[in-house]
């Protein structure tokens, strides 16, 4: 048995709308397109495929897709279902004797599914896997107002895709189909020969992406685990330097050494945030040898750190710190700190926590020559708002 499989992405789902055709629209970091030819490309059952697309990208059909470890031919679509699956059944090699012709539309085909179908069509020659319906279904009488009937429900069963076809069967009902009628799958078609076609379970999961419903239902399935970084900075404390944190200036008679303002609040979450981000740290981002940092500000590289994550598609959900500090004491200035940094991260207040603490006379920031701070930061996808 050789099985060929032929992919159907030849409309350019109006129902989506939107300049990007809905087979190349992004879940998950991968077209829909992609992940359905792979899904298909990595099942070791399959010996080579057919992807069926719009003329207009026919030509970029193996730069869309990438690499394929089985054959791969790409080929324009027709006017009707049927018309693409003939143009699928065309390209595929004389030696295939088991075709399985699947929607683009439906990502998340399981390897289970496609071995389901595989098997049964060896046995009986036509499959289609379906779910079963879990709402009560009611016929609805033309002009679509009143319930006509309600039908049981253990009668009724959704198709899906992959359906399976011995060659000859899917051959003489495409033959059918090419003489005007107007197929919504091949099963349909198969039936009209006369030919029995078995139904296997399907997969919820396996569903069509046709709505911009479909695709944020689709797209959540990939939502990911928020990220957490840590952060951690200290700068001496000189005399001639004032002491500002996030942008509130605290009274005393020393403050922080450095290139930039030495703000450690700032500085400890932009190191949380980078490193929530997996994008390097705060000295890469904004060198203490650049003159542009000179004398910086805090609140403004913590601003541009923002967008920066920003750009990776991260934004901030939450952050923590705990600032070390012998003398003044911190605990009147925090208020006014945790308000400064909810601003800047576009957070509320109740997200930002702040704590204050000494070092009860222990080492150098015990001694009061340093002010230290730790800071964790949590990312969830999406750009600040
Ligand atoms: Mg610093």
């Amino acid at each position: 048995m050789r099985v060929g499989v032929i992919i159907v992405a030849g409309g350019r789902g109006q129902r989506l709308g939107g300049p990007v055709p809905k087979q190349l629209l992004d879940v998950g970091g991968r077209s829909i397109l992609q992940r359905s030819v792979l899904a298909f490309d990595d099942h070791e059952t399959v010996s080579e495929l057919v992807v069926v697309l719009p003329r207009d990208l026919v030509a970029f059909g193996p730069s869309l897709v990438g690499a394929t470890t089985k054959p791969c031919n790409y080929v324009v679509g027709g006017e009707r279902r049927q018309d693409s699956v003939q143009a699928g059944l065309s390209a595929l090699s004389s030696s295939v004797d088991t075709v399985l012709i699947h929607d683009a539309a439906r990502p998340f085909v399981s390897d289970a599914v496609i071995d389901r179908v595989v098997e049964a069509t060896r046995r009986t020659g036509a499959v289609v896997p379906a779910t079963r319906v879990r709402d009560t279904v009611k016929r609805v009488a033309a002009g679509g107002t009143y319930v006509a009937e309600t039908i049981p429900r253990d009668d009724v069963w959704l198709a899906q895709t992959p359906q399976g076809f011995r060659r000859p069967i899917i051959d003489a009902a495409v033959q059918l189909g090419a003489t005007g009628v107007e197929a919504t799958d091949e099963a349909m078609l198969v039936e009209r020969v006369g030919h029995r076609v078995e139904v296997v379970p399907g997969d919820e999961r396996n569903m069509k992406i046709t709505t911009a419903e479909d695709l944020m239902a689709a797209r959540a399935m990939f939502a990911s685990v928020p990220r957490v970084g840590t952060g951690y900075d200290l700068h001496r404390l000189v005399e001639h330097r004032p002491l500002v944190l996030a942008g509130v200036p605290i009274p005393f008679d020393r403050g922080p050494d450095g290139h930039s303002d030495g703000d450690v609040v700032c500085h400890a979450l932009c190191d949380a945030l980078f490193g929530a981000a997996a994008a390097g740290d705060i000295g890469q981002h904004f060198s203490n040898t650049d003159p542009r940092w000179k004398d910086a500000p805090g609140l403004d590289l913590l601003a541009r750190t923002v967008a920066i994550v920003g750009q990776l598609g991260w934004r901030p959900a939450s952050v923590d710190l705990t600032v070390i500090l012998e003398r003044p004491k911190l605990g009147p200035h925090v208020p006014a700190i945790r308000s400064a940094l909810a601003e800047i991260l576009r957070l509320d207040q109740g997200q930002v926590g702040m704590k204050a603490k000494t070092n009860e006379g222990v080492d150098a920031t015990g001694r009061g020559e340093a002010i230290a701070a730790h800071a964790v930061a949590v990312l969830i996808v999406g750009e600040s708002e």
